[in-house]
C-alpha cells in the first residue's frame, strides 16, 4: 500500500471508532476526499481504495481531472465561486458546497443542464462572522434557504461551515454545534435538509460528535499540502 492507501486505511477505521463513540448510525459520516493541488495519480490511489466522493476548490485545477476519471468520481466543489465560473461548475459537479448569494443559486439553477438530476447545493455559513471568510452570516441564512428551495434544478441539501481554527476540542465543538442548532432550526421550519458538511483534518472528530454527515479531509488522506 502506498502512504495515500495507508492514510485512507488509518482514517476511515478511525470514522468507524467515532461513529460508535458518539453514537451515530455505522457508515452515516461520508468521507469526502479534498484533492486540491493533488495529482490524478494520487487521485487514482485513492480510487483504488474505492473513494469515489472527492472536492475540489477551484475550478481551473478540476476540469481535467473530472474530465479524466469520468463518471468513477462524485465531485463536489468547495470553494469561492465567481459568477464566471457557475455554468461549468453546473455542468461538471454533482455537489455545491458553498453557495453564499442568490445571484451565484440563480446561475447555478439556470445553468443546470436538463439531462443531469437537480445539482446538491449546501449553504455556506460564516459560523463565527469572520470578517475575511466566505460564507452567509447567520441572518441572512433563513432568506437565501428560502430562495434556493424554490429553485427547481438545484437540490437544496444542507449548511457547510470551515469554523476558526482551534486546537481545543472543546473549542472546536462549539463551533460545530452552532451549525448544528441552525441546521436543526431548517428541519423545524420544514426544509428537507439532510446535509452537514463540517469537521476537516484537524477537527473532524468534533464535527462527527455535533453531527456532521459530510466530513471534508485533504491533508489527512494526501499529506501536507507545500
Ligand atoms: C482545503 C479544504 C479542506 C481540507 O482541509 P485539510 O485541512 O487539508 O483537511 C476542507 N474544506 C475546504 C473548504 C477546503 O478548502
Amino acid at each position: 500500500m502506498t502512504s495515500i492507501q495507508d492514510n485512507l486505511t488509518a482514517i476511515r477505521s478511525q470514522l468507524v471508532e467515532c461513529e460508535k463513540k458518539y453514537v451515530r448510525m455505522p457508515g452515516s459520516v461520508l468521507l469526502l476526499a479534498v484533492s486540491k493541488q493533488q495529482s490524478i495519480e494520487n487521485i487514482a490511489q485513492a480510487l483504488e481504495m474505492d473513494q469515489t466522493h472527492f472536492g475540489e476548490n477551484y475550478l481551473q485545477e478540476a476540469l481535467p481531472k473530472i474530465a479524466y476519471f469520468k463518471d468513477k468520481i462524485a465531485w463536489h466543489f468547495i470553494g469561492p465561486i465567481q459568477a464566471n465560473k457557475t455554468r461549468k461548475i453546473a455542468e461538471h459537479f454533482q455537489w455545491v458546497h458553498s453557495v453564499a448569494d442568490k445571484k451565484i443559486a440563480e446561475r447555478l439553477n439556470d445553468q443546470r443542464p436538463d439531462h443531469l438530476p437537480p445539482l446538491n447545493i449546501c449553504i455556506q455559513v460564516n459560523i463565527d462572522q469572520e470578517p475575511a471568510k466566505s460564507g452567509v452570516v447567520i441572518e441572512e441564512l433563513f432568506p437565501l434557504a428560502e430562495y434556493c428551495r424554490k429553485l427547481p434544478r438545484l437540490n437544496f441539501r444542507g449548511l457547510m461551515a470551515i469554523p476558526e481554527a482551534q486546537k481545543n476540542f472543546s473549542a472546536q465543538k462549539l463551533a460545530f454545534s452552532k451549525l448544528k442548532a441552525q441546521f436543526e432550526k431548517l428541519q423545524e421550519k420544514g426544509f428537507m435538509v439532510d446535509t452537514l458538511s463540517m469537521g476537516m483534518s484537524d477537527d473532524w472528530k468534533a464535527a462527527v460528535s455535533e453531527g456532521a454527515t459530510v466530513i471534508r479531509i485533504g491533508a489527512g488522506i494526501f499529506g501536507a499540502r507545500i
